[in-house]
């Protein structure tokens, strides 16, 4: 899909920041205030609308399909305020159209009633990190079957996929699912992963030699219909430039898990975003070679100061160029020895040999004390919160790689979870999972939050989590464009198959 470049820096929620950092602040304040209301206007990133019709495979898991009122529940709006209680929230046409307290909002004639005692609404979670491939030590499995319906089950409803195994079998399944063939979230493709000469047999990646071939992959792939690209550990400078100034030709924007190009300079380069939180950065690693990826960056972490001047001027380049960041923090957790805590739900999700192996891998790193050191980790979630509090855009995935322990879906929510760990409210984790994913993708003005004329993009969990955030875990019904699909059905169809197809 192409899209006007003004439009997406707007919808990254940094147009004024990047009005300021071009000098252009002087201009009189109703002049920006006009100028800022006629670039609202402009058209923002295509979303995929409710299909007419669907197919029977979806059809399987849809329990609503028309008008929706669900009474007398707490709405979490996912843009950090505090719990609404007691709220109406009515869905028809595909969209929120009443938002209110019982008694303010009326309720279409033949609407189906939810009864939404005792639990939430919460807007879909957009995945910012959502491979729709699984990894474990042993297998490197194409997913088009388990990663779009553990997404939704889990509350997911718009996933981009930030490096994709096998680009065709993505779009494939984006098309699948546009179409109403396939139940699953909406899906922002990320085209193959753009990295350095040198990719050994068995690599997916594409391994850029030179500016030539940087520009005639990407303007290839624009074609074929992705939205993003990621680069890659072993990208030079020079194949980064000119690959982002072809795509941002052709309106395609780039992120990156980096360690040859650090975060500043990729900024400087043009990026649009970047990967991993803390993880990906080699800014801080003193025995760097230009263009190179040392193998020192993750000892470089360790006793980072956050709140130092060389963290300060990484977030500062970031934040004036409307750069966001990605957490998965989900993902390092797999090799901090002993965690995540194991859940009996991941387990039954996974074949019996992706469950080996992942639980092999667990094993060693506990038993050698190998990984990721905690105070590393802990260091990479104090340098999320100091960028999110610097006023620096904070997204979240999951990641479902490594050792195989981060799932589609559940891995989005856990880390959530871990968010709260790392000093963010509840609703403020929420916020950076829901609306900031939307703004990041451009199609913050359709959906991310819970608000009257935005797609009905919803979820509803049994409980609360604005005091207990293990409760988005509870998810009871996820909406899609209004169209209600069954999670426990969606969970149940996986079962035993993540690691298979
Ligand atoms: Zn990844």
């Amino acid at each position: 899909m192409r899209r006007a470049r003004v439009g997406s820096i707007i919808e990254s929620g940094s147009f004024f920041v990047l009005l300021a950092s071009e000098g252009r602040s002087a201009m009189p304040n109703r002049t920006a205030q006009a100028a800022a209301l006629l670039l609202l206007a402009l058209p923002t990133a295509a979303v995929a609308q409710r299909p007419a019709n669907f197919g029977p495979q979806a059809r399987e898991y849809i329990s609503v399909d028309g008008a929706v009122a669900i009474t007398n529940v707490r709405v979490i709006d996912g843009m950090g305020a505090a719990p609404s209680e007691g709220q109406t929230v009515v869905l028809s046409g595909g969209k929120i159209t009443a938002v209110g307290p019982a008694g303010s909002v009326a309720v279409p004639a033949g609407a189906r009633t939810i009864d939404g005692s005792g639990k939430t609404v919460l807007p879909g979670m957009v995945g910012l990190h959502d491979h729709s491939y699984y990894t474990t030590a042993g297998r490197v499995v194409q997913s088009s079957f388990t990663a779009p319906l553990l997404y939704l089950a889990a509350g997911v409803t718009t996933v981009r996929t930030t490096g994709a195994n096998n680009p065709y079998a993505e779009l494939n399944l984006k098309r699948s699912v546009d179409r109403g063939d396939f139940p699953g979230p909406r899906l922002f493709i990320t085209g193959p992963y753009l990295t350095g000469p040198g990719n050994g047999a068995g690599s997916t990646m594409v391994g850029l030699n030179n500016e030539e071939e940087a520009r005639r992959v990407v303007a290839y792939w624009a074609a074929e219909g992705v939205s993003w690209l990621k680069f890659y550990t072993g990208v030079s400078r020079a194949a980064m430039k000119a690959a982002i100034d072809e795509g941002h030709k052709h309106g395609l924007k780039f992120t990156g898990h980096l360690c040859s190009v650090p975060y500043k300079e990729a900024v400087a380069l043009g990026i649009d975003q970047l990967e991993h939180g803390l993880f990906a950065n080699s800014d801080y690693d003193k025995t760097r070679k230009p263009d190179q990826c040392s193998p020192n960056m993750m000892g470089s972490f360790s006793n980072l100061d956050v709140s130092s001047e060389e963290v300060k001027s990484t977030f500062k380049a970031m934040i004036d160029k409307g750069v966001g960041l990605t957490s998965t923090l989900v993902v390092y957790e797999l090799f901090v020895p002993n965690r995540p805590p194991l859940e009996q739900r991941v387990l039954d999700a996974m074949s019996t040999d992706a469950k080996n192996e992942y639980l092999t891998s667990r094993a060693q790193i506990a038993a050698t004390n190998s990984g990721i050191p905690l105070e590393i980790f802990k260091t990479g979630m104090k340098y999320e919160l100091a960028f999110a509090k610097a006023g620096g855009l904070l997204g979240s995935g999951v990641d479902p790689t490594g050792n195989g322990g981060a799932l589609f879906g559940y891995g989005d929510q856990r880390n959530v979870e871990l968010l709260v760990e790392a000093g963010f409210t509840p609703v403020e984790a929420i916020q950076v999972a829901t609306s900031n994913g939307a703004k990041v993708l451009g199609i913050f003005g359709q959906t991310g939050s819970i608000a009257v004329g935005k797609n009905a993009d919803l979820v509803l969990v049994s409980g609360n989590p604005a005091s207990r955030i293990a409760d988005i875990k509870n998810v009871e019904m996820v909406f899609r464009d209004g169209v209600g699909y069954d999670s426990a059905k969606m969970v149940a169809a996986v079962r035993g198959l993540v690691g298979v197809r």
